[in-house]
């Protein structure tokens, strides 16, 4: 969320316009009705929502995979009570190990210090943790080897993430795309890597393993191999509009069906009838032509 954007004037939504806990589980019910196994929960920053462990607490009962992505600087204080509510597990960003870099990247007040607090405070509570690094060339792709080299025989896993052209705020053009191929070749060449088969249908990190048992890195290629054909991934933004891909250009409104009449099948079977109709594949029509259309920004949906 650049700070030119969203500054001290910026209109955030009233509070009533969000969805409550109580909506946004029963909501979570409605799509683990439909299929879905895995909850994410995303930003801009969640763990600055006010009691998310209690959201955390009351997704548990579900029985999915829960977990959420964070910035890190606050999991020092609230790891063990996500932990304790029945996170599953949790994502980290966290794009460079220099200071400047990651603060340039980042547009934040923190140093990196404090995310790998996070990061350590999380694996005390015992929450399987993944780095998420998103590389932008002459940015931070010198410090590749830097981040696998640290997080090497750590147990947490470090993924790269292709710089993406989602939303109009980054700026986004091509030839700031390191290949994930790229990627895997530097650290390849330093310490050697093997390709690990997916854990399942649809995930979208590639995996290597470290040849030494030193653990493992996962590639997402979103923009030179992209996997939409696979994508399973369905996105509600905090005011309750579902997006069916991270480049949709407008989301569809289950707030008004929460709080209206209708039951949690007429809820359920609301959230079929779109899904089904569904038929993105942004990534793979991607050009230079297509970075400039209308499309939902990060800071609204997540990633
Ligand atoms: S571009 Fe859209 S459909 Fe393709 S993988 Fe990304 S979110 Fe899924």
């Amino acid at each position: 969320m650049p700070k030119e954007v969203f500054g001290r004037d910026y209109q955030f939504l009233p509070r009533a316009q969000l969805l409550d806990y109580e909506e946004i589980e029963r909501l979570a019910r409605a799509f683990v009705a439909n299929g879905v196994r895995k909850l994410r929960i995303t930003g801009g920053e969640p763990l600055v929502r006010r009691h998310v462990e209690r959201l955390i607490e009351m997704l548990a009962p579900l029985g999915v995979d829960l977990t959420l992505t964070t910035n890190g600087s606050l999991l020092p204080g609230k790891a063990k009570a996500l932990a304790d509510a029945g996170l599953t597990r949790v994502t980290v960003s966290l794009d460079s190990l220099d200071d400047d870099t990651f603060r340039a990247m980042n547009d934040v007040d923190f140093p990196v210090s404090r995310v790998l607090e996070g990061i350590d405070a999380a694996g005390e509570a015992g929450l399987p943790v993944k780095v998420n690094a998103v590389v932008k060339r002459g940015v931070n792709d010198d410090g590749i080897l830097d981040m696998a080299r640290h997080f090497r025989g750590t147990g947490h896993t470090l993924r790269f993430i292709e710089y993406m052209d989602v939303g109009h705020t980054n700026g986004w053009r091509m030839d700031e795309v390191v290949p994930a191929k790229t990627i895997v070749e530097r650290i390849h060449a330093e310490f050697p890597l093997e390709a690990v088969d997916p854990a399942y249908l649809g995930e979208v990190a590639r995996r290597w393993c470290y040849v030494d048992g030193a653990g493992e890195i996962g590639v997402i290629a979103s923009v030179t191999q992209p996997f939409c054909g696979a994508c399973t991934r369905a996105r509600i933004s905090a005011d309750g509009r579902l997006y069916t891909c991270l480049f949709a250009v407008r989301g569809h409104d289950l707030r008004a069906l929460v709080r209206s009449a209708a039951d949690d099948v007429q809820l359920a079977a609301a959230i079929e009838a779109i899904w089904s109709r569904r038929n993105d594949r942004y990534s793979e029509l991607r050009s230079a032509r297509t970075a400039d259309l209308p499309k939902v920004e990060m800071s609204y949906i997540g990633g």
